[in-house]
């Protein structure tokens, strides 16, 4: 029976059909196995871990040990109330590898620490307006804020295994950023090798992504319940940023440039876009088309750069039944209605979840996007498109990027502890 946190994510360890199995190769899938089945079902015993993964109860057992040596797993103290003898309950390490996150964005940079049970431990956000900067002084800038927010986390004891850094922009399989549309002078920075090189601490690993990835990320590993495994996430910042997830697996494209759901043409005759083409749902939908059509005068800015900007005045505006912005609402509604529902024809993905800008303002998004996917998704009476609010706030992004170093670790942990796979 698969319950809830199994859909969340679990996955089996990947297997290389290039080589034959060896015991090391069997041991490091196990060893996946086992630290997935403890990550993804609550607080289980060595028996129910072996009935989850099918192996004995004694591997369970020697591979929960190594897990336990390597400070991934702990080990509590029996259920009292049982009949028979009661079994250990066993968890993730909150002591165990944490992650460090970093989000660079137009009017803000974040710093966030979750540790390997993926708690938050540590979250700042630094407002600033980062296009009057070059990308030299702001990722400084942020590396000094990741030194502060490591030594508090050195002080409570908190080993970090790696960084991962959220960009608003094109960013490809190599972790470059080749533009931020709206960071001028950001173009092919290796963003995160550059913040691991300005960090004084070393960091073991370094990995960019979009932002919107990263979101999208954080929503499949701590967003709403029950957890989806299939859908796309699409938050208004500045920009549109769209993350598509299949299958528990963020889709990324044969680039890693897909998902750019902000330029897709809504409108054939509508404004020209910054991209070069004309009638990009970015245009419609995103933050300064919205301002502009509502006749609001506050520049594009983000909730958590300018908690007083153009987020509150769009709210308060349509909170007070403004026609002009209920009418810019309902027409960005309707285009970013279109512009899913093309996608979900596309892909097939069953859930759309409201991020960010557009979280906000779901309660007048909500019934002109609905009523756009009802009439263009060919499938929609067998299959209705189910629409959320991600429940995540404007921080999703550098929590979804703290998640990955945590993530990897959970996927595959004899990659970072060699030593595991030496048998005894
Ligand atoms: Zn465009």
């Amino acid at each position: 029976v698969e319950d809830a946190t199994e859909r969340r994510g679990i996955r089996r360890a990947a297997i290389s059909l290039a080589v034959p199995a060896n015991s090391q190769s069997l041991r490091r899938h196990n060893l996946a196995l086992v630290l997935q089945s403890i990550a993804h079902r609550g607080r289980p015993t060595r028996a129910q871990v072996a009935g989850f993964s099918g192996l004995t109860k004694a591997t369970v057992s020697s591979l929960v040990d190594t897990l336990v040596g390597a400070g991934l797993v702990i080990s509590g103290d029996p259920d009292r109330g049982l009949v028979g003898r009661p079994g250990s309950p066993l968890g993730l390490d909150p002591a165990g590898p944490a992650g460090l996150g970093v989000e660079i964005n137009v009017d803000y940079f974040s710093v966030c620490i979750v540790d390997f049970t993926g708690a938050v431990r540590f979250e700042r956000v630094v407002a600033g307006d980062n296009r009057q900067r070059s990308a030299e002084s702001v990722l400084r800038s942020a590396a000094r804020a990741a030194e502060r927010a490591l030594d508090e986390a050195a002080g409570s004891g908190l080993e970090i295994a790696g960084l991962a850094v959220a960009v608003p922009g094109l960013v490809d399989l190599d972790g470059v950023l080749r533009r931020a549309p709206n960071l001028p002078g950001w173009e092919d920075v290796e963003v995160g090798e550059r913040l691991r090189d300005l960090i004084r601490q070393p960091m073991r690993t370094a990995s960019c992504d979009n932002e919107a990835n990263h979101a999208a990320l954080a929503e499949l590993w701590f967003g709403g319940e029950p957890p989806l495994r299939d859908f796309v996430h699409v938050s208004g910042e500045i920009g549109v940023g769209a993350g598509i997830v299949v299958g528990g697996e963020l889709w990324r494209g044969a680039s890693g440039l897909g998902g750019e759901l902000g330029h897709v043409m809504v409108e054939p005759d509508g404004p020209m876009c910054s991209c070069g083409a004309r009638g990009c749902l970015e245009q419609v939908a995103g933050q300064e088309a919205l301002l502009r059509a509502a006749g609001a005068p506050a520049r594009a800015a983000t909730a958590l750069g300018a908690p007083d900007g153009s987020t509150r005045e769009l709210l308060e505006r349509a909170l007070a039944g403004d026609v002009r912005t209920l009418a810019t609402l309902e027409r960005a509604g309707a285009a970013l209605g279109a512009a899913l529902a093309a996608l979900v024809n596309l892909v097939g993905v069953p859930a759309v979840v409201l991020g960010g800008l557009y979280a906000e303002l779901a309660p007048w998004l909500t019934e002109p996007v609905m009523a756009e996917l009802r009439t263009r998704v060919l499938s929609f009476a067998w299959s209705p498109v189910a629409l959320s609010v991600s429940p995540l706030g404007g921080t999703a992004a550098v929590r979804g990027a703290a998640g990955t170093v945590v993530r990897a670790i959970l996927e595959d942990p004899a990659a970072w502890f060699p030593e595991m796979l030496a048998t005894s």
